[in-house]
């Protein structure tokens, strides 16, 4: 999708070299027209887009020029576990063929997510996970152990954090690496910054890019490596989430001094969803099917509008009142995907309030509208 990545921070990675500096993507649609080529050329329909990282906004644009012009491809791509990645966005690149995503976990530790200049917490990639798994993307993630300073308790912690993540069923693969300290990183520009020492200099001429370092404040890292592998193996075939950890160790580790609840609490968490009026507002299926029926209680009647969607798994149905049903069908032709211009929310906010129609944010952030996302009705 781009040359470069475009978060270009991480400490432990080649940023200063520019296959990673040097970010430049391009066009939704100029993609879309090379892909069709190579269906063409190819037969082929499975794509793996080999960005270091992926770009959320053209991901997003990307899906969107699939699905309009009915391209029928299944892709996958590396990401950063970005807030970005919410619900509705990841419904949107499921719809588009999306069947998988890597992301660097890395370290599973706050205090060196930051070292690392990452940018992600392990809550939000736990939020993160949680909705591509449920949009039904399979995520696998990368992880690392070894990062200069990373003490015993922070690599057993670490360990407690994947299995959690594993035993919520929001992630379904993942490997562990070492540390390397690469030359062209910050970590290998100034090891002492980050409190570890080169034992030899980078030396040849040609992909001679790791360098043999000494963690003096950091655990004996390499101690890991069996126990790490071995439990993740086991968390990935959905088995021993109820070992305690030192099981997985010949020597003596430290007791996790994590929560054994907090992914679980870290995707329960309810998430401020703010509303930006840039919003788009996008509508992948079919007009639903309208119905005016007439309800009564204590004596008194009324008429509401039944809307009836169709999905694959399901039918949803929502009763309105029958003026904002109307309007809301009508939206939804306006929003629909196969339009070439996309609304915004603020575009939708005026067009109801022209239609003399009351309370939007009430009508429109509350059930039973906001159950809408299942048939489609994407806010991005
Ligand atoms: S590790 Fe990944 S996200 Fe971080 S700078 Fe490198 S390519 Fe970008």
């Amino acid at each position: 999708m781009a040359h470069g990545c475009y978060w270009g921070k991480c400490t432990f990675c080649d940023i200063s070299l520019d296959y990673i500096r040097n970010y430049e993507p391009i066009t939704a649609s100029l993609l879309v027209d090379r892909m069709e080529e190579m269906i063409a050329q190819t037969g082929q329909n499975g794509f793996h887009f080999v960005d270091e990282a992926a770009p959320p906004a053209l991901m997003r644009a990307l899906a969107i020029e699939i699905i309009r012009r009915k391209l029928i491809v299944s892709w996958w791509a590396n990401i950063r576990f970005e807030k970005s990645f919410t619900r509705d966005l990841c419904l949107l690149l499921k719809a588009s063929g999306c069947i998988a995503i890597s992301g660097g976990l890395e370290v599973a530790s706050d205090r060196l997510l930051t070292l690392i200049q990452k940018g992600i917490t392990v809550a939000q990639v736990a939020r993160v996970n949680k909705h591509f798994t449920e949009a039904g993307i399979m995520v696998h993630a990368y992880l690392m152990y070894g990062f200069p300073t990373q003490n015993e308790q922070e690599t057993i912690d670490s360990l407690e954090m994947v299995r959690q993540l594993f035993e919520a069923g929001i992630l379904q693969s993942a490997f562990w690496h070492l540390f390397t300290m690469t030359a062209h990183s910050p970590v290998g520009l100034d090891p002492e910054k980050y409190q570890v020492k080169k034992v030899s200099e980078a030396i040849g001429t040609f992909a001679n890019n790791d360098i043999a370092h000494t963690d003096p404040t950091g655990a004996d890292h390499e101690s890991f490596s069996f126990g790490l592998k071995k439990s993740l193996l086991n968390y990935m075939h959905g088995a021993c989430f109820d070992y305690p950890l030192q099981k997985w160790f010949d020597h003596k580790v430290p007791k996790t001094s994590i929560a054994p609840d907090y992914i679980v609490k870290a995707i329960e968490e309810d998430e401020l969803i703010t509303a930006n009026p840039n919003t788009k507002v996008i509508y992948l299926s079919n007009q639903p099917k309208t119905e005016i029926i007439t309800k009564s209680k204590k004596g008194s009647q009324w008429e509401l509008l039944s809307l009836s969607f169709e999905t694959k798994k399901e039918t949803i149905n929502i009763k309105v009142d029958v003026g904002q049903g109307n309007w809301l069908v009508q939206i939804l032709q306006s929003a629909s995907i196969s339009n070439p211009k996309t609304v915004t929310l603020q575009e939708v906010k005026t067009d109801y309030e022209n239609a003399g129609l009351q309370d939007f944010e009430l009508f429109w952030d509350n059930k039973p509208v906001n159950t809408l996302f299942k048939a489609g009705l994407l806010q991005l």
